[in-house]
């Protein structure tokens, strides 16, 4: 909570209503192509989602299927049978001047999910998970010098997952985390693609603030697709909030959208109410029935969540807690570290977790690829850290071999072979170049004689930067204080 709310002791009540697009190849009810991204407009559509006359449309059974482990996973309760309902509303963007959704019964209720964080788990009710189609795309252009409207339908009818939380969450930054917690759920579960920037996952969250025992008016604010928006949105409209109720003045309850620009909520439009959709069963489609039997299935089948793995990575491989929330934050990085780690020798977790989570993210974010982009594999990270453990490479060295490894997917110690990488660990050859380099920095010697060898660090520069990183330090720092000891010197 931030500004004038908190003195006022103005409580923020908010909910959020997640949409998800599934990662199925074909629409909600019919045939056409679901991954419409970069395609011409209006070239994945057919009868049924323009909503022609007489189209009849058929679930997928996939959506279906994604449905249910989502709702599972949120540890919701699935009812044997749900159904599809129609809502009502008159959009250039809903060609049949309805959407398919679920109403009265969905296929996910009364769940919850628990969100991470250093004091330990916050759980997030959640009311229901329902199935339905999404709408077309409007754009507002002007041509031949009049304004007009266009509406591209390939995204109209691509199934659409709506999760729906209890108005439990009080705190900007908590609504962040659910939201973001949700995003990974997702994620882990193969049903969305997590790309926030294309649209694929969108937000509407409602904030009142409350007094008391005494509920305030709720604001919505449509369409946020990014987790600074949902942050930044409610921030704001706490804060107008709060303002308007210290002045004396009454909050309407409406739909606001976020102005990402001037970073403020706009208001839009008075507040739609469940009855002015006037939903009823949708009469082209059949009720759904999913035995209990079939639920059980799917919760034995999922994969492991991130919950469960930062539990796992904390309790059994010794990670601090943010290093296994920096691990799981992608299931593509939780699966290198488990494989990873199953090549490496027992309590190498430390080292992996290092490597991942220093020059991996590093050289990824720098590249600006995902890492299935990149050449990094358990067996190549495995082999490096052999290398590195055997003393065989420095630790600089490590990030060269580390670095190359990234480009070209070589093995660690072909890359060590052909690059003629291995630490110089063979004191007689070491020690030639040590004396060579006391011989030309008279100055720094007489400093480290005078200090007492206190002034080691330069020369073992020094050495090192000879040796292009290749000495083993260790050695260097013994050949030094050997070379330069009171008995040596007095020679
Ligand atoms: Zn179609």
């Amino acid at each position: 909570v931030t500004g004038g709310s908190q003195g006022a002791g103005y409580r923020p009540v908010i909910g959020l209503e997640v949409h998800a697009q599934l990662l199925t190849h074909s629409k909600m009810f019919c045939g056409c192509d679901a991954r419409y991204s970069g395609a011409r407009p209006n070239s994945h559509v057919c009868p049924v989602c323009l909503g022609l006359p007489g189209a009849l449309p058929v679930i997928n059974r996939a959506a279906l299927e994604q449905t249910l482990m989502v709702a599972t996973a949120l540890n919701c309760r699935v009812p044997e049978t749900s159904r599809f309902d129609r809502k009502n509303y008159p959009y250039p963007d809903i060609p049949k001047g309805y959407q398919i959704s679920q109403y009265a019964a969905p296929l996910g209720r009364a769940g919850h999910l628990d969100i991470f964080h250093a004091d330990g788990p916050d759980r997030v009710g959640i009311i229901r998970v329902h199935l339905e189609e999404d709408t077309g795309k409007t754009m507002h252009s002007v041509l031949d010098g009049r304004p007009v409207s266009l509406v591209d339908y390939n995204r109209s009818g691509v199934p659409l997952l709506e999760i729906v939380s209890e108005p439990c969450i009080h705190s900007p930054d908590a609504a962040r985390r659910y939201f973001a917690g949700l995003r990974e759920v997702l994620v882990y579960l193969g049903v969305n693609s997590g790309d926030m920037e294309e649209g694929v996952l969108r937000a509407d969250v409602n904030v009142s603030l409350s007094r008391g025992a005494h509920p305030g008016a709720k604001v919505e604010i449509k369409n946020l697709n990014s987790f600074r928006a949902v942050t930044r949105a409610l921030e704001f409209e706490i804060d107008r909030q709060a303002a308007l109720l210290e002045a004396g003045g009454q909050v309407a309850q409406e739909t606001r959208g976020w102005d990402e620009g001037q970073e403020e909520t706009v208001s839009q439009r008075s507040k739609e109410y469940a009855e002015d959709y006037r939903y009823f069963p949708e009469p082209d489609l059949p009720a759904l029935t999913v035995s209990p039997e079939r639920v059980e299935e799917i919760r034995r089948t999922l994969p492991e969540l991130p919950a469960a793995r930062r539990a796992r990575y904390v309790d059994s491989a010794g990670l601090s807690p943010y290093e296994a929330e920096v691990i799981t934050q992608d299931p593509a990085l939780a699966s290198l570290f488990d494989e990873t780690l199953s090549l490496q020798p027992p309590g190498g977790s430390k080292a992996v977790a290092n490597w991942i989570m220093g020059e991996l993210l590093r050289l990824l974010h720098e590249a600006a690829v995902p890492l299935e982009a990149s050449n990094i594999s358990p067996r190549g990270l495995s082999g490096l850290l052999r290398l590195l453990g055997d003393g065989t490479i420095t630790n600089a060295q490590a990030k060269i071999v580390f670095a190359r490894m990234f480009e070209t997917g070589a093995e660690a110690d072909e890359i060590v072979r052909r690059e003629g990488l291995a630490q110089i660990a063979d004191t007689d050859e070491l020690a030639a170049t040590v004396r060579r380099v006391l011989a030309e920095n008279e100055a720094l010697v007489r400093d480290y004689v005078e200090k007492g060898g206190k002034t080691e660090g330069p020369l073992i520069g020094k050495v090192m930067a000879a040796t292009g990183g290749r000495a083993n330090a260790a050695l260097v720092r013994e050949l030094i204080r050997s070379l330069l000891s009171p008995e040596a010197t007095a020679q």
